[in-house]
């Protein structure tokens, strides 16, 4: 379970916090040293820990605080304030054209979960009252072409696919007229990704960019990699420009670091969370009730 290892050393320091009674500077020192190494272990970028770590401090001695009737309460509430804020706060939305269809690519590396994502993604959009067209674009590998077809014979969702002899351009353009026809508004096209980060990739989603002009670019990293997703995270908002993230595999045995390092150093929202293989695993991400989970 994500977050686990840190949710339980958390709530151990604050279990302590909260048994002391009055606090002293120096008891919130302390209890900040431990929430600093929990952060740590869980693999949060250093960057991210230390001023996370001074903003809660300032705030806990800062203000009436240690005064108050109940002072280690008060530290708990600030950091549950301040780790949802680092996860960004509130839940961020798919950005929806004023005029349909809504235009959404997803980008990412192999692995990643990118086409697996794409049709939860339009699963979970249709139980919201869209009607959603699936374009394959990855034209270097028929294999996605296929899975993708198979994912939405399953969901019974339409797929849009013009082999592998196109440009995905030409593809994407395709499906954006053809989802008007139909009156599909929302089409969610599944680029070709790589194994690493190169520049044959990255120029070829910044022309299918400039030629739709999406809606909505969403990057589908994988929680289990950590700290290399949010460099990942980094280098394709440098790029490209980026609306939200997806972190998928949170049902595997990930520290968390990902989760709350992104929005801290790209800037930009986790905006849904795969927690499974099924096609019904993915979640909207709410960074405050994710804080609540971690301190319990
Ligand atoms: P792509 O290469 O990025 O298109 O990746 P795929 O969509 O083919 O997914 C790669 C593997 O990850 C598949 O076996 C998926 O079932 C699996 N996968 C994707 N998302 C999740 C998730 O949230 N949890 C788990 N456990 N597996 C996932």
């Amino acid at each position: 379970m994500i977050f686990a290892g840190l949710a339980e050393k958390l709530q151990e320091t604050f279990r302590r916090l909260k048994s002391k009674g009055r606090l002293t500077e120096a008891d919130v020192d302390e209890a900040m040293k431990e929430v600093r190494r929990a952060l740590l272990a869980a693999d949060v970028n250093f960057q991210v820990v230390k001023s996370f770590v001074a903003r809660v401090k300032e705030r806990a001695v800062g203000q009436d605080v240690l005064s108050s009737l109940t002072p280690a309460q008060q530290v708990i509430k600030i950091v549950r304030e301040e780790l949802a804020g680092l996860m960004g706060g509130t839940q961020s939305k798919l950005n929806m054209a004023p005029k349909p269809p809504t235009v959404v690519m997803m980008v990412g590396l192999h692995g990643a979960g990118k086409t697996t994502t794409a049709a939860k993604l339009a699963n979970l959009m249709r139980k919201q009252g869209r009607r959603p067209l699936l374009v394959a674009c990855d034209v270097y590998r028929p294999a996605a072409i296929k899975q993708l077809q198979v994912l939405g014979e399953q969901l019974d969702i339409p797929v849009f696919s013009m082999g592998d002899r196109h440009t995905p351009v030409d593809i994407a353009r395709a499906a954006v007229e053809h989802a008007t026809r139909q009156g599909r508004d929302l089409v969610i096209i599944d680029t070709a990704g790589r194994l690493e980060i190169n520049e044959e990739m990255m120029a070829e989603l910044e022309e299918l960019k400039a030629a739709l002009r999406p809606h909505e670019i969403l990057l589908v990293v994988d929680a289990m990699t950590g700290q290399v997703a949010v460099n990942i995270a980094e280098t394709f908002n440098k790029r490209l420009g980026l609306d939200g993230v997806v972190l998928t595999k949170l049902d595997g045995d990930t520290r968390g670091g990902a989760a709350l390092s992104i929005k801290a150093v790209t800037g930009c929202p986790i905006k849904f969370v795969g927690v499974g293989e099924k096609l019904d695993a993915l979640e909207p991400f709410h960074p405050d009730r994710m804080a609540d989970r971690i301190l319990g």
